[in-house]
């Protein structure tokens, strides 16, 4: 692989004229933006690109592809800049910034949104509820539609309606070659499989088009345990929920309750909790949550919200410049063994924000074939993820710590596989595993449409016959 290039050894005639190429803003290391414009949500990550280019419209995307490609680049693409591992950033090469390509545009014939490359999804719930309709997605409003849309997204909705690939219906990219195309189940069918998953690796995604479905108001909430109680509670959980009708979801987790708006009694112990969400008919709240109350939480606080309210429950608890390190795993039972180790390590969480949390893969997202999109591990029942989050650099040793004896000791009772969007950067073997029987056909679509491997900072498919 050719060595790439770095900006800062470009001829600066070369820099000027691309500067006039676009119409976005082009931001270098000696600008006084930059170091404010290099920050992404997780501050664990320092990385120094050599540009940032600030795209204005899709022109400007192309204009980025074809300089990076021409002068060999590294090129990384940032979407909403969630990412654990810092994918949207680079050292040296050049960062495309989606920010500036940002609408949301509903459609009340068919139901179907078109959003921007660069929007968030706190922008598309806030304007799709205005017409009772919702697109599935994660559960923090900041979080950026590209990359968790490319990854999977997984959230309240999943049971109900899926996962957000689940309810793509077409694309818009900028390939490597700098060429546009439009992607759907019709035209260019490899590549509109391939991103359902696939993460960027076959082009830059300028606008989205989602099926969203009628969701107005939902009944959520969290209900408490104290941690010493997480494994009968599991067991009952995996039991309850595995059995209950799609409308009912429900993420549990380890957690610390770190203060107000819960009562004070609550403060600074560990817990299991249950974050609820139903979109059945809210006069059965008391049957459907009797079960709940039958395990008797010391704390159950779930009502009816506007669908926004739950997307933005937890984004005051977890502002943007915290530390955060991740490991995730698939699984598909909570057996004893594992209800254990759950015991064990949520009984030392380290900071008041670090967290595990199992995301329910069951339902409608469990009813897509296991080739149908690149998302291969269909079959699990969980997505599971555990954060050491802190705000104190000085605790990065800590959280991190914490995370991977917790994960190493769960990975044995894993399905191998993890959503790539709950992981940092952890090599070729996870990202295979990951992707199992549908690597192969990534890799030959990644070969078709970008040879040289161009997108290659994300979850990287290598170009293959
Ligand atoms: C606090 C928090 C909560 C989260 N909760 C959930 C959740 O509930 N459910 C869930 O599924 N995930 C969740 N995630 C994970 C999230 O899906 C990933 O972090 C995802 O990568 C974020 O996308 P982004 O666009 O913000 O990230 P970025 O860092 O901008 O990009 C991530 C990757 O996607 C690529 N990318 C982004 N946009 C585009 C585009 N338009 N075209 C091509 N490539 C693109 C980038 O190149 C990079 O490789 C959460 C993350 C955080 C930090």
């Amino acid at each position: 692989m050719k060595t790439k290039q770095k900006v800062k050894e470009l001829d600066n005639s070369l820099v000027e004229a691309f500067k006039n190429q676009i119409r976005g803003e082009l931001i270098l290391p000696q600008d006084t933006t930059y170091d404010e414009s290099r920050k992404i949500y997780n501050a664990m990550i320092d990385k120094h690109p050599g540009m940032l280019v600030m795209c204005a419209d899709v022109a400007d995307v192309m204009y980025a592809v074809n300089f990076g490609r021409e002068n060999n680049l590294l090129i990384a693409v940032r979407g909403g800049g969630h990412n654990g591992g810092g994918l949207g950033l680079c050292d040296e090469g050049m960062v495309i910034d989606l920010s500036g390509l940002k609408f949301v545009q509903v459609d009340t014939n068919d139901s179907s949104v078109r959003v921007g490359g660069g929007n968030l999804w706190g922008e598309v719930d806030h304007a799709t509820h205005a017409f009772g309709l919702a697109v599935p997605a994660g559960i923090i409003s900041s979080t950026g539609v590209g990359g968790l849309t490319l990854g999977g997204g997984v959230g309240y909705l999943s049971r109900m309606y899926g996962l957000t690939i689940d309810n793509l219906l077409e694309a818009d990219m900028v390939l490597a070659d700098g060429s546009f195309v439009t992607v759907n189940e019709k035209q260019n069918s490899d590549l509109f499989w391939a991103i359902r998953g696939g993460g960027g690796n076959f082009g830059i995604v300028t606008s989205f088009k989602f099926q969203a479905h009628p969701v107005k108001n939902i009944i959520g909430g969290p209900s408490l345990w104290p941690i010493e109680r997480i494994e009968e509670v599991m067991e009952w959980y995996h039991d309850f929920l595995n059995n209950a009708p799609d409308e009912l979801n429900g993420f549990i987790a380890t957690m610390v309750i770190p203060g107000p708006p819960f009562p004070e009694e609550l403060h600074n112990k560990m817990f299991c909790g249950i974050v609820w969400s139903y979109l059945g008919d809210p006069a059965k709240q008391t049957e459907v949550f009797k079960p709940v109350m039958d395990m008797e939480p010391v704390f159950h606080h779930v009502g009816e919200m506007p669908y926004p309210s739950i997307q933005t429950m937890f984004d005051g608890m977890l502002p943007p410049g915290l530390q955060w390190y991740w490991r995730a795993d698939y699984f598909d039972a909570l057996g004893p063994e594992v209800r254990a180790k759950h015991l064990e390590f949520g009984s030392k969480i380290p900071t008041p924000l670090s967290q595990m949390h199992l995301y329910p893969i069951s339902g409608a997202a469990a009813r897509i074939g296991k080739e149908e999109t690149p998302w291969a591990h269909r079959d699990a029942k969980y997505a599971g993820v555990i954060v050491g989050v802190d705000p104190d650099p000085a605790n990065a040793d800590k959280i991190t710590d914490w995370c991977k004896d917790y994960w190493e000791a769960l990975h044995p009772y894993s399905t191998g596989g993890a959503y790539l969007n709950f992981i940092m950067d952890e090599g070729q073997e996870r990202i295979k595993a990951s992707y199992k029987h549908n690597y192969d056909r990534l890799s030959r679509i990644k070969k078709q449409y970008d040879p040289e491997n161009l997108f290659r900072v994300n979850q990287n498919i290598e170009p293959k016959n």
